[in-house]
């Protein structure tokens, strides 16, 4: 079939598989043309490894240092006049490059927070890695069902007083203030269980009591700080104190010798999960423009290379005073937040298309869905029945 994009609010119901192919294709040239750590991981299982940081840190694991890599992810197959999701073209292709160099890469596709998948993943890991040595933990779910049955839905709102700034209504490009209401506990600590360090702390446990985690494993969790504007709706608000969660559970973990266990605080990205949060696109198209001017923006992979290959495998694991990874480094500098304030106070529906690159969210916002990528056709007819290797 001829596969166009269907954009539905923030998400697009369609993929294109070849499109997908030839994006994850990039990504992995982008790293085999970087320097490589002398030393990096060998088994590695990323959990939330089809699309974005995820898929980004499966990539640089295989291509900077030739690890096997087992993957969870939750995905759907293509049915009828339904193409499969991009994270399921993602991880097709993915296998099917790493396979054909000689690596070793499978998925699971399911629920990573049931205990059904932690034990295939764990059975896969025990027969053909044994043991693995480093975990990504980079899932981002709007719910989650707990050990108990009990179903949690996490909420993208601020804590304790209402918060009005502006944002970009993303059909209509056009930008208007919008009010986000505080969250109830209740909502709070439902997105706590769902993007807090809980499932992430489960995962490791059950790696340990099975003896599928070598000792001296790395075990790495992403977050988000970001600037004032965005503190209310992210690290002051409900997805925050989640991430607060995340962070005490790998000073948990770590203290307990457990793992060594690190948050890498990244850059704002488009990704499907950030696209959904009010206020953040606004900010993104703005610090796109200004890390683009200034010659310092980057990508998932260019962002998790670097994290693999300058921080995390570097002699010693590079942190800062609190013991994050900061891979905001280049976003945070003074240089760019004083001119995204500078635009972000002047920006208007009018004046959208000067002071943000919208043009360029919304290129890697197709991308998501593989649409835009180089030397792909199209207006061709292509197969949407795409297996992924090892989910035959
Ligand atoms: P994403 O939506 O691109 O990827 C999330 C991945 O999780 C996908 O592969 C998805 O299929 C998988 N997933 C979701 N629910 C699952 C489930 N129940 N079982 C198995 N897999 C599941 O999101 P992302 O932006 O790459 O986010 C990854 C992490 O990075 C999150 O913790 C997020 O908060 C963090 N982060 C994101 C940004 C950003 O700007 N995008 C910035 C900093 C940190």
């Amino acid at each position: 079939m001829v596969i166009k994009p269907k954009v539905r609010g923030f998400i697009c119901t369609t993929a294109h598989p070849d499109g997908c192919r030839a994006l994850v294709k990039e990504q992995i040239e982008y790293v085999k043309a970087q320097p490589h750590a002398a030393n990096g991981p060998k088994k590695v299982l990323v959990i939330g490894a089809s699309m974005g940081y995820g898929l980004a840190s499966r990539i640089t694991a295989a291509y900077s240092f030739g690890a096997a890599t087992i993957g969870v992810i939750f995905d759907r197959a293509a049915s009828g006049s339904r193409t499969a999701t991009s994270g399921w073209y993602n991880t097709a292709a993915f296998e099917e490059f790493a396979n054909a160099d000689g690596l070793y890469a499978k998925s699971i596709n399911g629920d990573a927070y049931s205990e059904e998948i932690k034990n295939s993943t764990i059975e896969l890991i025990k027969k053909d890695l044994g043991k693995v040595d480093c975990v990504i933990y980079s899932l981002a779910a709007p719910r989650r069902t707990a050990p108990d049955g009990t179903l949690y839905t996490s909420v993208l709102k601020t804590v304790g007083e209402p918060y009005t700034n502006k944002t970009i209504d993303l059909k209509t490009k056009t930008v208007s203030d919008i009010t986000v209401e505080p969250a109830t506990e209740e909502e709070i600590n439902a997105t706590v269980k769902v993007m807090g360090g809980e499932d992430w702390k489960l995962w490791i446990d059950a790696l340990r009591a099975a003896d599928a985690i070598e000792d001296d494993a790395v075990t790495v969790a992403y977050s988000y700080i970001g600037p004032m504007i965005t503190h209310p709706m992210y690290a002051d608000g409900s997805i925050g104190k989640a991430k607060d969660d995340l962070f005490a559970a790998a000073k948990e973990m770590t203290a307990e010798g457990k793992a060594k266990a690190y948050i890498s605080v990244n850059k704002a990205l488009v990704t499907q999960s950030s696209a959904a949060i009010p206020i953040v696109p606004l900010y993104i198209g703005i610090l796109f423009k200004v890390m683009k001017e200034q010659g310092c923006h980057e990508g998932c992979i260019e962002q998790m290379c670097r994290m693999f290959n300058e921080k995390l495998y570097s002699p010693q694991v590079l942190t800062d005073d609190e013991n994050r990874i900061r891979m905001d480094d280049l976003e945070m500098q003074e240089q760019v937040q004083s001119e995204v304030d500078k635009l972000w106070a002047d920006i208007t529906t009018e004046n959208i298309g000067e002071c943000a690159d919208i043009d360029g969210y919304f290129e890697d916002f197709y991308k998501l869905f593989g649409f835009g990528a180089d030397g792909v056709d199209y207006d061709a007819d292509t197969d949407a029945e795409v297996c992924i290797p090892s989910c035959k």
